[in-house]
């Protein structure tokens, strides 16, 4: 009998951008918001530091029909925007876990399923994160000015071979 290789039997190996991505994704699951579900995760040398789903603080009531509060932003450009306040980001609960746990997240990178709104680049920025891999576009536009300013890049990747399903 002869020996099957691993690709035989296991599907294609992923690559650690698929593999990040797809944790990603798995996260966003974890979201309570109604309004969008989103995933992050702070890598460094191939080491998950960090995660974060967007969802109410702790003990607060999850976002339901009355615990959304959304209000409206209009951004310098004219274009008005709805958020809901109720939530916390899928980014800033990643660095707050990080904090929390007394995980350094200096010079380190951070997956998410879409690109960070411009307050979430902002505490990523100030967090020492080099790299923002996305892969949904939101709004990208309104943090263009910041990004070219700062060292920080920001890279797409939509890896085909996910493991998991892309939600909204
Ligand atoms: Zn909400
Ligand atoms: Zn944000």
């Amino acid at each position: 009998m002869s020996h099957s290789r691993l690709t035989d039997t296991y599907p294609k190996r992923l690559s650690w951008h698929e593999y990040f991505m797809s944790v990603a994704h798995l996260i966003s699951q974890r979201a309570t918001c109604k309004r969008a579900h989103i995933g992050a995760v702070i890598v460094r040398d191939n080491n998950i530091l960090a995660t974060g789903y967007n969802g109410a603080p702790t003990g607060l009531p999850h976002c339901t029909d009355e615990n959304c509060i959304i209000y409206t932003s209009t951004h310098p450009d004219g274009t008005v925007e709805e958020n809901c306040m109720n939530t916390i980001h899928a980014e800033m609960n990643a660095i707050i876990q990080a904090a929390k746990h007394g995980v350094s997240i200096k010079d380190s990178e951070i997956y998410i399923t879409a690109s960070p709104c411009i307050n979430c680049l902002k505490a990523l920025l100030n967090a020492g994160i080099k790299t923002i891999y996305y892969d949904k576009p939101y709004k990208i536009e309104h943090i263009s000015k910041i990004l070219a300013l700062s060292e920080t890049r920001l890279i797409q990747i939509q890896p085909e071979n996910l493991t998991i399903k892309r939600s909204g």
